[in-house]
């Protein structure tokens, strides 16, 4: 049964009288009353002490002999409790780099969490980033059909001012013998003789295999598959066929996708107090000067059409706004509705602007190239504030953080 609630039945903790109470999961609850009305009795001293005792009582007695016993509330029953954590006013510090998530060293256990689960999921496509490893080759010769012939080839990586004819020259002294063309292996030699041939995608073979299902089979090709990463700058491929048709699979040590190559996830990643994981826009902060969205829409009840966006209001500005409106009609925007009523998508559109009108952004863009004109700089001072740092959205995390997921059920 999924309980949605705690339970609290008959409290009798310090001067309640017996009190029970249902307090709703998964919302912000407040327990107010005059001084000394139990307040402190019921939050601290029922519900996390309750919570607290029996966290302690999951841990092993070998653990338990070192926290001291801790005493059952006064109460008859709690029901659907979860792990309680106090924060009290005490702790709470004047750091503004301090949150509850640190505070509380919570935020020690999300860090380690998403740098040893997280999965790292590209901006631009959605996939999860993935490497592989010498391994994951093997189990997947491993795991075709017995017997099945496989070429391990890599890429011809050409480093500066080295022809192919030069580079494979290189690798037959190193001991490769043959290339792979046109889905046959060739020799290096008569490669090179033939001169039509060389247009033509090239790959260096490095083994050919059989996967007889043996051992030795196994530490053969871990040998071979290091040599083919190595050849290959991080990335390998296999080709063979199965019921007589021609199959590849390309694997790379690179962790990489969409063509960005990503930083693994770690933990130093997930902490904004460290130059690794802090967003470079506010070190940190959340926060940074700039254009406050407060101040330019001051009274968000208005519409654009009544002016909502105050710094368009002017003499001077109001061609943007014009321009905003007189194309309106082309991408359905309802100059009419009021600013708080906008979807995100269009108070973005507005920041963002598009080919017809030009966004807030870009106004603001144009004011700070002129400011050595005196009436630009106090238009800019007057909308600079304080205000949540546009890069990170207060997450505080460089944006490499935040491709890292959890997922769960997997
Ligand atoms: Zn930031």
């Amino acid at each position: 049964m999924i309980e949605t609630k705690i339970e609290i039945k008959n409290t009798r903790v310090h001067n309640l009288k017996g009190i029970s109470v249902d307090i709703p999961h998964n919302k912000l609850v407040v327990v107010s009353g005059l001084s000394g009305s139990g307040k402190s009795s019921l939050a601290f001293d029922t519900v996390y002490a309750e919570g607290q005792r029996r966290y302690v009582e999951s841990l092993s007695a070998y653990i338990r002999q070192f926290l001291g016993r801790m005493n059952k509330p006064e109460v008859d029953y709690i029901n659907g409790l979860p792990p309680a954590i106090a924060i009290e006013q005490k702790v709470i510090s004047n750091n503004p780099r301090s949150t509850v998530g640190t505070s509380t060293e919570i935020y020690e256990y999300l860090k380690l969490l998403f740098a040893r689960v997280g999965k790292t999921v590209s901006p631009v496509s959605g996939q999860i980033v993935q490497k592989d490893n010498i391994k994951d080759v093997i189990d997947f010769i491993m795991s075709l059909p017995l017997d099945t012939e496989i070429y391990l080839l890599s890429p011809i990586v050409l480093s500066e001012n080295r022809t192919i004819e030069e580079h494979l020259t290189v690798m037959q002294q190193q001991g490769f013998s043959r290339v792979f063309v046109d889905n046959e292996a060739v020799r290096i030699g008569d490669f090179l003789e033939k001169k039509t041939a060389k247009n033509k995608k090239v790959k260096l073979l490095v083994d050919r295999v059989r996967n007889d299902g043996r051992k030795e089979t196994e530490n053969r090709l871990a040998d071979s598959v290091q040599v083919a990463f190595f050849e290959g700058h991080g990335v390998c491929e296999l080709i063979y066929k199965i019921a007589g048709e021609s199959k590849s699979h390309t694997f790379s040590e690179i962790f990489e996708a969409d063509g960005i190559i990503f930083s693994e996830p770690s933990v130093e990643m997930f902490s904004f107090n460290n130059p690794v994981g802090a967003c470079p826009k506010c070190e940190g902060f959340g926060k940074t000067i700039g254009i406050s969205p407060d101040l330019v829409v001051p009274d968000k009840s208005l519409s654009v059409y009544q002016d909502a966006i105050a710094c368009w209001r002017g003499d001077s500005a109001k061609e943007w706004k014009q321009a905003l409106i007189m194309n309106a009609d082309k991408f359905d925007f309802p100059i009419h509705r009021p600013y708080c009523e906008l979807s995100e998508e269009q108070i973005e559109l507005l920041w963002k602007g598009n080919q017809y009108f030009g966004g807030i952004n870009q106004y603001f863009d144009f004011v700070e190239s002129q400011q050595y004109k005196i009436q630009y700089r106090v238009l800019l001072a007057r909308y600079r504030d304080v205000t949540l740092c546009p890069e990170c959205k207060g997450t505080r995390l460089r944006p490499e953080a935040r491709n890292v997921k959890l997922f769960f059920g997997q």
